[in-house]
């Protein structure tokens, strides 16, 4: 017999579950909600943790999804410092760490993704960090407050972003990583010596094409040996060396996993069991945009969206994710990028308006369609990206030729 019943049980305390347990109850939905997340604090918005939360610029509330008393006014249970152990697909049960047994109508799958740990020597000498959480931001602020060198190993969004942070509170920030140019793997070489230029110009120094060979130190950890032959100073180390998504508890439950290791889920972001859905960085839909390839995004504002589209389908409404993925990044107060696509390969890009300027879209092309773009100051351009992203329509030269002429106009491709 399982110790109670509910009509909509929300797996992980992340922003997909979040944004699902909000879009139930403005939806109508009348049955209950519990939602159990592993963590202590209730549903926050986790990019804070490497911006202004991570500089002491924000309190901690002000990172929360919704206040504290919203989640009793909308009547949704939080259950916190809990986590779901095991899930039975077909009987539609869940067995919780506090001992509990649950019974459910429909389930989401919101477990999210962790951090990739870098088992090299040293690796567990004291303040080296990983950033996930608030708690991991709280042991950084505090490692950081009293360092001077800080390492961050991982030229992607974590290493840039908490580069930046760190550099603006007045501390020594050196990124260590495999790329030439930081960011290049997503958006390529040229947007990415921009991006380099714009740490390196505020006082972040970066050694690319290079690799953590080992951490030493005697208790804390004081140098980054590289392979490259680099030894650096370090009272504090961050190492962003990408995430995998959380899927322990949908293998065990036996979902269907996909090509790009997350929960496999058709267009409704219904996984293969029944009645299960599945969001967030965990999810690997079929894109409709994308000519219903399976895309799987970890990102804020994919997470947010998913949870409202699988709200819906919770509710039998029978709708197809068909957002095209958006992410943002942000440079301390020296600028912020804007990401449509993804683009997972491309043989062109075209540049509007110019690098020396700080404000262009970077459109990336394959055989002539638009996959994606990135804008660095001219978020306008947005608009006419997700539109050129869904037509999946070849441009001819003259339309490309247009596209790169900040005179032209957009909507006319
Ligand atoms: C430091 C940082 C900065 C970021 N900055 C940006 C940014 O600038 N722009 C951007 O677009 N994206 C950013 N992101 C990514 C974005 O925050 C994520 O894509 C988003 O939070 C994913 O939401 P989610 O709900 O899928 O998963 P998560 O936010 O990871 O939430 C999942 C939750 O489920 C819990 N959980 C897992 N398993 C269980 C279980 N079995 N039982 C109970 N609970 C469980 C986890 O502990 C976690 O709390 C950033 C991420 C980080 C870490």
């Amino acid at each position: 017999m399982p110790d109670r019943k509910v009509d909509h049980l929300l797996i992980g305390g992340g922003l997909a579950s979040a944004n699902c347990a909000r879009w139930l109850r403005e939806e109508g939905a009348r049955g209950s909600i519990l939602l159990v997340g592993r963590e202590p604090d209730p549903p926050y918005n986790r990019p804070e943790c490497s911006k202004g939360y991570l500089r002491g610029e924000e309190e901690r509330e002000e990172t929360f999804f919704r206040p504290n008393e919203w989640w009793a006014e909308q009547d949704v249970e939080l259950l916190l410092r809990t986590s779901v152990t095991a899930l039975d697909a077909e009987r539609r049960k869940a067995k919780l760490s506090n001992k509990q047994e649950v019974e459910f109508d429909t389930a989401l799958l919101a477990t999210g993704a962790n951090v990739r740990r870098l088992n090299v020597d040293g690796c567990h000498l004291e303040q080296i960090h990983y950033l996930r959480t608030l708690g991991n931001a709280d042991a950084i602020r505090e490692a950081v407050a009293d360092a001077e060198h800080v390492v961050l190993i991982g030229g992607s969004y974590i290493g840039c972003e908490v580069a930046a942070s760190i550099s603006k509170l007045g501390k020594r920030a050196t990124i260590v990583m495999q790329e030439q140019q930081t960011l290049e793997r997503g958006f390529g070489a040229s947007a990415g010596t921009f991006f380099q230029r714009l740490l390196e110009e505020h006082g972040v120094t970066v050694h690319g094409e290079d690799e953590l060979e080992r951490f030493e130190g005697s208790e804390r950890v004081e140098r980054v040996i590289t392979r490259g032959g680099l030894e650096l100073v370090a009272d504090a180390v961050v190492i962003g060396a990408g995430v995998t998504p959380d899927v322990q508890l949908a293998k065990q439950a036996g979902l269907e996993l996909g090509e790009r290791g997350g929960v496999r889920c058709d267009s409704r972001l219904a996984t293969s069991a029944a009645g299960i859905f599945a969001a967030g960085d965990i999810c690997e839909y079929e894109s409709l945009v994308h000519g219903g390839a399976h895309v799987r995004i970890e990102h804020w504002d994919v997470a947010f969206n998913q949870g409202k589209t699988a709200a819906l389908n919770i509710l039998g409404r029978d709708v197809a994710h068909t957002e095209v993925p958006y992410f943002y990044s942000v440079f301390a107060d020296w600028g912020e990028l804007e990401y449509v696509g993804p683009a997972y390969a491309w043989d062109e890009e075209v540049v509007r308006g110019s690098f020396a300027d700080r404000a262009f879209t970077n459109w990336y092309l394959q055989d002539g369609v638009v996959k994606a773009a990135l804008t660095f100051g001219r978020s306008d351009e947005l608009d006419a990206a997700r539109r050129l992203i869904t037509q999946r329509t070849a441009l001819d030269q003259a339309q490309r030729t247009a596209l790169a002429d900040v005179d032209s106009d957009l909507q006319q491709l």
